[in-house]
């Protein structure tokens, strides 16, 4: 599977409102010429600045192109293409979009959205039937990933932007560990339709 293939059945997995609101949040405050401008040095060209790939690492310097008015970068070299979300996807190792975009407004110093009371109660009743055992194993495994991916992350926001900040953040996180775990759990019993 090509990326761009996989980026794509990536984004039409995860089409859920929180995740398409962190996303197009993520687009509409980030600008894509800053992040790629973090990772290539990037010359103007017309109406769009050129550089190395970042993304395949190149050495050709035009072969990457970002097209600031459209929010969407392209290299003539590796084939990969996109927007903010999908460039910082690739470049960091997200393969998830929405955790993607997160981690985007994190680093650029924007809070992740919060969720309207009405999505937890859909959340809610979307959920499947656990049982009991099912559900605290299930707990201890969000658990684990936060500990291990997101813990850290809200000390930092704690350290930048202080202990409200922190709470909110610990609260995207804590739901994106919903989506982490059963991401990986799909992966170990397989893909069941
Ligand atoms: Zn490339």
């Amino acid at each position: 599977m090509d990326s761009i293939t996989l980026a794509r059945s990536l984004q039409d997995k995860d089409t859920s409102r929180s995740a398409l609101r962190a996303i197009e949040l993520a687009k509409a405050r980030v600008p894509v010429e800053d992040l790629a401008a973090k990772h290539t040095e990037l010359r103007r060209s017309g109406s769009s600045l050129r550089g190395k790939c970042p993304v395949h690492g190149g050495d050709n310097p035009t072969a990457f192109v970002v097209a600031p008015e459209e929010g969407k970068f392209y290299c003539h070299a590796c084939g990969e293409g996109g927007d903010v979300v999908s460039l910082y996807a690739r470049l960091e190792g997200h393969d998830n979009m929405k955790t993607a975009a997160a981690f985007l407004l994190l680093e650029f110093g924007f809070e992740p959205p919060q969720r309207p009371q009405a999505w937890f109660g859909k959340q809610e009743r979307q959920r499947p039937v656990r049982t009991f055992i099912e559900q605290r194993v299930f707990h201890n495994r969000r658990r684990m990933v936060y500990r291990m991916v997101f813990k850290d992350r809200v000390a930092a926001v704690e350290d930048l932007f202080g202990p409200e900040e922190a709470r909110a953040a610990y609260e995207d996180f804590w739901e994106l560990t919903e989506d982490v775990v059963k991401m990986m759990e799909e992966r170990t019993m397989g893909r069941r339709r």
